[in-house]
């Protein structure tokens, strides 16, 4: 399979270069140059299918050969040997929980597919690669785990001291193994600078391989697609066309639906959630994309202001604006709806979620209600509420259980190395090591 750039300058590449490159030269996304529909009996068998079998069918219908059967068929049981249950709420409203996963957020799936992808071409290299990952929390810890004892690769993080909460510091920090975490005494806008340092050094990058885990990278979009197949699965008819309803930031969970739609999936509307940060959702509105700067809400994982992703989701639609909203419907709610939209589910329906995940319930609600569908809906639970607590809590005036893996990691003792903003201290660091 080829891989093209959106911007369509920079030369095509196969799925190896592609996912080692992460970033097309020309600072557009990779994109497959066809997403060929999956056959009738791939989509009647799905209620029987485990997400690992989904996952080999679809990464193979991409990844085109580059992976040898046997070799993606061990990749994905690997990558996804956690469950992902769509779970009834209430009348026609279901939700996909995705936070079981080693960092309770739906980025697992996504970095631990990349992981594994990438030690499967480095096994044969007999070569080592340095991932480098400046993070604020949650990516990186995600990133992080994702490819903890993957041979050939060595995880160095970066954070700001003092600036992430307890829990993913610990996360960040108790990994051990191939994953180095250093403390950087600034901010995160200085760790990532580091971090874009490093890459542009040409001598650095002469003593070692250096690689990043960006979010955009196609092998981190790709197995979201996956779990969608998998939800439609677990509550529809074959063939049946239903809702879904993403909670987004940067826009890759949602590409990652219309994929599994290009390649069959039966889906009549896909809604795109938002906080304040709704540059999306007025884009649906009023053909306009104006992206600004974030502004900070209790969906934190959301506060984006212009959404990396949205030239795929353009191009998915080959840039055909009616044609986006035929498929994709905008909504957007407050931090003062959101919690609301906790406790009334909390109340109603005795189900708890973090903010992102209430924002996705009421985007499906409203909008099957605005439209009068009758048929099934599902939204994406993107994180646990254990995770935050802090908002979720005062509003349900309840503790929120931390599951056991989460408690073992807090009770671990941290590593870290402290480290000054210098660059120069920080070559020298990835040098020695
Ligand atoms: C990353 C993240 C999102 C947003 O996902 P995108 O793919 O960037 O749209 C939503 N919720 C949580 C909890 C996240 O970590």
């Amino acid at each position: 399979m080829h891989f093209f750039s959106t911007k369509r300058v920079a030369k095509e590449v196969n799925f190896k270069e592609a996912i080692f490159k992460g970033l097309p030269e020309d600072n557009g996304l990779y994109m497959p140059e066809r997403i060929e529909v999956l056959s009738k009996s791939f989509f009647d068998a799905l209620p029987n299918l485990t997400l690992p079998e989904i996952a080999f069918e679809m990464s193979r219908n991409i990844i085109d050969g580059e992976i040898t059967d046997a070799d993606l068929i061990s990749i994905v049981n690997d990558a996804f040997d956690f469950p992902a249950p769509a779970i009834h709420v209430h009348d026609q409203v279901h939700v996909l929980e995705l936070f079981h996963g080693p960092t309770l957020a739906f980025k697992d799936f996504g970095a631990r597919f990349m992981a594994r992808v990438m030690g499967h071409f480095l096994k044969n290299e007999d070569q080592e690669i340095t991932i480098l990952v400046a993070t604020s929390g949650d990516t990186g810890s995600a990133v992080a785990q994702g490819f903890y004892g993957v041979e050939g690769v060595n995880v160095v993080l970066l954070y700001p001291k003092g600036k992430v909460s307890k829990i993913q510091e610990q996360q960040l920090t108790t990994i051990g193994g191939n994953v180095t975490a250093l403390e950087v005494d600034g901010v995160f806008d200085d760790c990532q600078s580091m971090v874009k340092q490093a890459f542009l050094d040409g001598s650095l990058k002469k003593s070692i391989n250096l690689s990043s885990a960006n979010s955009i990278n196609i092998a981190r979009l790709l197995p979201q697609s996956f779990y969608y197949a998998y939800a439609h699965g677990q509550i529809a008819e074959p063939g049946e066309e239903i809702y879904f309803c993403t909670p987004s930031g940067n826009f890759g969970n949602l590409a990652a639906g219309i994929i599994a739609k290009k390649m069959g999936l039966p889906v009549r509307k896909f809604i795109a959630a938002t906080n304040v940060n709704d540059v999306v959702p007025e884009y649906l509105q009023t053909a306009l994309f104006n992206p600004r700067p974030s502004i900070a809400t209790i969906s934190n994982a959301m506060d984006v202001g212009n959404p990396s992703n949205f030239p795929r989701i353009q191009e998915l639609f080959g840039k055909d604006f009616e044609y986006i909203v035929a498929n994709i419907e905008g909504v957007h709610y407050t931090d003062g709806e959101t919690r609301l939209i906790i406790k009334q589910v909390f109340d109603e329906y005795h189900y708890v979620m973090c903010p992102h995940t209430a924002i996705g319930y009421q985007g499906l609600v409203d909008t099957m209600e605005k439209y009068k569908f009758q048929g099934k809906g599902v939204y994406l639970s993107t994180a646990s509420p254990a995770k935050f607590g802090n908002v979720v809590e005062p509003v349900i005036h309840r503790k929120v259980e931390i599951p056991e893996r989460l408690q073992k990691i807090i009770n671990r003792p941290k590593h870290a190395i402290e480290m000054s903003t210098d660059y120069e201290a920080f070559r020298e660091y990835l040098l020695s090591r």
